[in-house]
């Protein structure tokens, strides 16, 4: 199947057009973003290929629907950017990658931690620079300390085994309870008692409306002070202004983010030379305690192969009507998630 692959970046060309080659797909890359005013820049393709920050909404898919394409991979696990109430009425499937490498993003998660906790950010441009103090260096031990999972499906659970590693006691809160990490002797508890008791917070739930901006001034007033907050997940399950709140006062120790709430206009692009527009954001990189990366959790060899794999499968599944069921993206995911 002919397919357009929108906000290409070169980092993913060796692995797609290795996986299309495979899967005998025929693909084409183009660096724009997929919106409502660049899906006609599909026609002619049946399918298209769209990442996390491309906007998969109503007109869009309108739009996609004109241009005669009639499915959509996602090369991505989150689906907040997909209108699957529109997708379905307009006859579009959506599939997605649901799984590639869990490792990744908890590793990624567990490194903001380390490099927040022992402040590795600052320690490098000392050393650099000559500069072998060490106060305002200090650390403390993980071992011991209680770390909060809000979301213990695959990221989470991943993170719980590398933390347990650690000696970490662990809390989570899931509207669905993982068994399997009660043997790591992590505890359910409410989103509440998460937050009083948890000296780091770590985020893997999707962006879903119940838990868009989850941690707001609330949830941030009611834990720990000082505690350090990771989100890997998805930027609007945090309110940026709250967090920005949250540091200003000192009641937010650290904050170690993958993603954020505006990224579509940052992330996977060179603005080095640009002024920055985002005051919010420029606001965040003002704090020492806080450590920024731009979406780059899943950014490891072994991801991008699974999820180059998975994309293709998923495209030949669209010709032959057997797109795995936990690919597919439906009402009935939706209702679950
Ligand atoms: P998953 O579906 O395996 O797990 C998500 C868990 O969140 C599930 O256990 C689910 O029950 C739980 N959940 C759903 N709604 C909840 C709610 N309201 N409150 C508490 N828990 C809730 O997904 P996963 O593979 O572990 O991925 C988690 C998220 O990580 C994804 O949705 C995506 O947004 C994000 N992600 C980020 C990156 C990155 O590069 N930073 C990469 C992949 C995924």
């Amino acid at each position: 199947m002919r397919c357009l692959l929108f906000s290409s970046r070169r980092f993913e060309h060796e692995f797609m057009d290795r996986a299309a080659a495979t899967f005998d797909q025929t693909l084409e890359h183009t660096e724009v973003a997929l919106n409502a005013q660049t899906a006609r820049l599909a026609e002619g393709f049946p399918a298209v290929c769209a990442f996390i920050n491309d906007d998969v909404s109503r007109p869009t898919l309108e739009e996609l629907q004109r241009a005669g394409v009639r499915y959509v991979a996602l090369r991505s696990a989150g689906f907040n950017n997909v209108d699957v109430e529109a997708a379905e009425e307009l006859g579009i499937g959506v599939a997605r990658v649901p799984a590639y490498s869990p490792h990744a993003v908890a590793e990624h998660a567990v490194a903001l931690m380390l490099t927040l906790n022992r402040k590795l950010h600052r320690a490098v441009h000392r050393v650099r620079d000559g500069n072998f103090e060490l106060d305002g260096l200090l650390g403390f031990d993980m071992h011991g300390k209680t770390v909060g999972l809000v979301g213990t499906g695959k990221i989470g659970a991943a993170t719980a085994k590398i933390l347990a590693g650690f000696g970490c006691a662990l809390l989570g809160y899931d509207t669905h309870e993982n068994p399997a990490l009660h043997k790591l002797g992590l505890r359910y508890v409410s989103c509440e008692e998460l937050c009083a008791d948890s000296d780091i917070i770590s985020l893997h739930c999707p962006l879903t409306p119940q838990t868009r901006h989850l941690i707001n001034d609330d949830a941030i007033q009611s834990m720990r002070r000082g505690v350090m907050l990771i989100n890997t997940s998805r930027g609007a399950v945090v309110d940026t202004r709250a967090l920005i709140r949250g540091l200003k006062s000192g009641h937010i120790g650290s904050v170690g983010l993958d993603v954020y709430e505006e990224e579509g206009d940052l992330f996977f692009r060179d603005l080095s030379n640009t002024v920055m527009q985002d005051d919010i954001f420029a606001r965040l990189l003002t704090f020492p305690n806080v450590v920024i990366t731009g979406h780059q959790g899943f950014f490891t060899r072994e991801a991008l192969q699974a999820i180059a794999e998975t994309t293709m499968r998923n495209l030949s599944g669209f010709e032959y009507d057997n797109v795995p069921a936990e690919n597919q993206v439906t009402r009935e995911l939706l209702a679950t998630a």
